[in-house]
């Protein structure tokens, strides 16, 4: 009876070398106030210079969000007093962003929803507080270093949603290279804002939620706040326009200070910063910089190759992973086996070892020559598990491993002598399944498995020895 209205605010910092607006190194971890100029540190006189990565960057991020490019794109200066600001206003944009009315399909219980975009525009970020003891102190390391903030419209309904866009918009700016998406460091950062009504009333009170800095808080954060608005308007009582903070230790919303406006920030165009005009080339980058998103590729995945849902997820988790696949793929793999192999037996050796792939010692050339062995059938499944662990182990390739251990299946006279060997060795098993009896099979199968070291194909060894014993009585 009740309809609900989630907007979020995501700001990334984007992985450019040095600040937004002056020449310091934008690095994380470095000795506190190290990085730091008189540019970043607010002094009088000053004057910010664009860094024209990080406004490309932001141009990348509103193209793929398929949002109406700014023209020019002027920045404002944000007038707020904190100490983590020392020149007492933050470098922002306000009329003119980068990027305006885009959007950006997520995918929910299967269905593939759009939410729309109201705009992208680039910020720096403050300083850092670290509050010990009764005093507290000011690290301006981070203060100047470029942030986007990407605005969404009111256009989830659930927690599940807000978080399946975290989840996209995440892999999105990894996959173009802009941010590493790492929310438990706040390199990506999300608020949201969300009230209720009456069905085919409109938005209601709006409520801003903040502190929520992982995609599970984002979810479980604005279920709660849901339940506590429609708590409310079934009791008659108002909803307080306010902002309220993600209490993560109660698994609660607790209000924080009332709601400023807008106007209380006092935009103003920032005088010392011309607008920012792109030209044909600069254009031209941004473009070339586009990749194939991820949900576009995770469907393309599962359409052309066939990939189960859950086999295409994990590929197209990282653009690394999804190039491994295809270049392994386009260089002859099989693509199901392909898939069902690095979803499967190389993710669990990579979680074992903490690996990514592209750091593994599972290069693409040795990924494909194992495949190659499997398919030609020179390996069986079994032995290839084993031939993964060992170039996990000992860094070698899937050749050497085999020559070295004597891994090679078993050409058809080595496995018709050991077939003899075993039913000469076990003759009163080999006679009762000469006589129509099947259950002997398993023990004879034992035995030849252990003489060959588990070098014979299990089902082509299973039918040769039937054949031999029961062929024989022909
Ligand atoms: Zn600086």
């Amino acid at each position: 009876m009740y309809q609900s209205f989630i907007g979020l605010e995501i700001h990334i910092q984007l992985l450019t070398k040095s600040k937004v607006f002056c020449s310091c190194k934008a690095n994380f971890g470095d000795e506190p106030n190290t990085n730091v100029c008189p540019v970043c540190l607010g002094y009088p006189g000053v004057l910010p210079n664009l860094n024209e990565q990080a406004i490309k960057m932001g141009y990348i991020v509103a193209r793929a969000l398929n949002c109406k490019l700014a023209d020019s794109a002027v920045f404002a200066r944000k007038n707020y007093f904190y100490p983590d600001m020392p020149k007492n206003y933050q470098i922002s944009q306000f009329e003119d962003p980068i990027g305006r009315d885009g959007y950006i399909d997520i995918e929910i219980s299967g269905e593939t929803k759009r939410v729309r975009i109201h705009e992208v525009h680039l910020e720096e970020d403050a300083g850092k507080m670290i509050h010990a003891g009764d005093v507290s102190l000011c690290d301006y390391n981070r203060a100047g270093t470029p942030l986007l903030e990407i605005v969404t419209e009111p256009d989830m309904c659930t927690g599940a949603e807000a978080e399946a866009l975290i989840h996209e918009l995440r892999k999105m700016v990894r996959y173009l290279g802009v941010c590493d998406g790492n929310m438990e460091e706040g390199s990506l950062r999300c608020d949201a804002n969300v009230s209720i009504n009456k069905k085919g009333q409109g938005l209601g009170t709006k409520v801003e939620i903040k502190n929520l800095n992982s995609s599970r808080f984002v979810r479980l954060g604005l279920d709660y706040e849901i339940e506590r608005q429609t708590a409310l308007m079934d009791e008659g009582k108002p909803i307080i326009q306010e902002t309220r903070l993600w209490n993560e230790n109660r698994d609660v919303t607790e209000p924080m200070r009332t709601k400023e406006s807008a106007h209380d920030y006092r935009y103003f165009p920032e005088p010392d910063l011309p607008p920012f005009r792109p030209d044909k080339s600069f254009l031209e980058d941004v473009e070339k910089a586009q990749v194939e998103l991820p949900l576009a590729k995770k469907q393309r995945f599962i359409k052309s190759y066939g990939l189960t849902e859950q086999q295409a997820d994990y590929l197209c988790e990282e653009i690394a992973r999804a190039d491994f696949f295809e270049t392994a793929v386009k260089k002859g793999a099989e693509p199901q086996v392909a898939a069902s192999w690095l979803a499967g037996d190389v993710a669990r050796q990579l979680n074992r070892q903490k690996m990514e792939l592209t750091d593994s010692p599972l290069s693409l050339e040795r990924f494909v020559s194992l495949m190659s062995l499997l398919k030609t059938g020179e390996i069986h499944g079994k032995i290839a598990k084993q031939v993964l662990i060992a170039i996990f182990e000992e860094n070698k390739d899937p050749l050497t491993i085999i020559e070295e251990k004597g891994w090679k299946q078993l050409s058809k006279d080595e496995l018709y002598a050991h077939i003899n060997a075993v039913i000469q060795e076990n003759s009163t098993a080999a006679d009762q399944v000469k006589a129509g009896d099947d259950k002997p099979l398993g023990f004879l199968m034992g035995k030849l498995m252990a003489r060959t070291s588990g070098r014979a194909h299990p089902e082509e060894a299973r039918k040769t020895l039937i054949d031999i014993i029961r062929g024989g009585t022909e």
